[in-house]
């Protein structure tokens, strides 16, 4: 087997935080106010010039929900932002941070999350977003979770990332990609940040751009395209960037190079329909019986 492989480009667009690294900072200090607004406008400004420039578009970007910033990115000047980034054909995810005060989250907490669910689906709707593609918190997860999004309208989901596990902030992905997960009566595409199929360290195995340096990216790509000729690796994966590394000249250099290095090796940059359009048509292929 040979051919393209889906890459989606993401685009985490979390506001600033006082704390380092991910757990349970946003409402570790209780505060609620607002996104330093310059450092967010400037990320999401350089974030959508960059998807036009490099990708025509094609690029999610999520919007945060979080118990500090419930109602923050769905106010001005935001909203006229992502109406910008939507008209220029980028798909927008809805990026709930349900940290709780000791670290863990609320992922576990299905009453919780479909709150939120509901709450921000309709926050969005407020402003014309509607959200089809749904990225969690710092890729926690809960097996019940696809059915509740599927309810509320989401059909691509782009939180896996695949052998990651860390019960304390309720991680727990098989050490495989799975590119469609059972909702019920219907099905989520799944498209798992790229993955090399050895390990499981965030700096080493994955397509994630503010851990990783450029070697370390194109030793993952080239691990996946390999796994893909083999018939291993998924038709769709996502490369993870951040809005805080698009505006820092070494790691936006990276990730430009990168995608340059990834199209020169049987990358095509995707938008999430046709992501999840892959996707089924490769799953409905699984399906098939095989012939003896
Ligand atoms: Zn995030």
């Amino acid at each position: 087997m040979s051919g393209e492989i889906g890459l989606l480009w993401l685009v985490d667009a979390d506001p600033p935080s006082e704390a380092p690294g991910g757990r349970g900072f946003y409402p570790a200090n209780g505060r609620t106010d607002p996104p330093d607004e310059r450092v967010m406008v400037e990320r999401l400004n350089t974030a959508a010039r960059l998807i036009a420039a490099e990708a025509g578009g094609r690029a999610v970007v999520t919007i945060h929900t979080s118990p500090r910033h419930r109602e923050h990115l769905f106010a001005e000047p935001y909203a006229g932002i992502w109406q910008g980034l939507r008209d220029a054909g980028t798909d927008l995810a809805l990026h709930p941070h349900e940290e709780r005060l000791d670290g863990r989250t609320h992922y576990g907490n299905l009453a919780h999350m479909r709150g939120v669910v509901e709450e921000t689906m309709e926050a969005g709707r407020r402003i014309g977003i509607d959200f089809t593609v749904f990225r969690s918190g710092g890729f926690a997860f809960h097996d019940a979770l696809p059915a509740l999004l599927a309810q509320a309208g989401i059909r691509l989901d782009c939180s896996a990332a695949p052998g990651h596990v860390d019960a304390s902030r309720d991680i727990a992905w098989p050490d495989r990609e799975e590119i469609v997960l059972d909702a019920g009566e219907q099905t989520i595409v799944e498209v798992p940040l790229g993955w090399n199929g050895e390990g499981t360290d965030l700096s080493r195995d994955y397509l994630f751009n503010e851990r990783q340096d450029l070697d370390g990216l194109k030793r993952v790509w080239d691990a996946i395209r390999q796994r893909f000729d083999a018939g291993l690796a998924p038709p769709v994966v996502n490369f993870l960037t951040h809005g805080f590394g698009l505006v820092a000249e070494g790691w936006r250099d990276q990730a430009l190079r990168f995608l340059d290095h990834a199209r020169r090796n049987g990358a095509r940059l995707i938008s999430a329909a046709e992501a999840e359009a892959i996707v089924l048509a490769h799953w409905a292929r699984q399906q098939e019986p095989t012939p003896c």
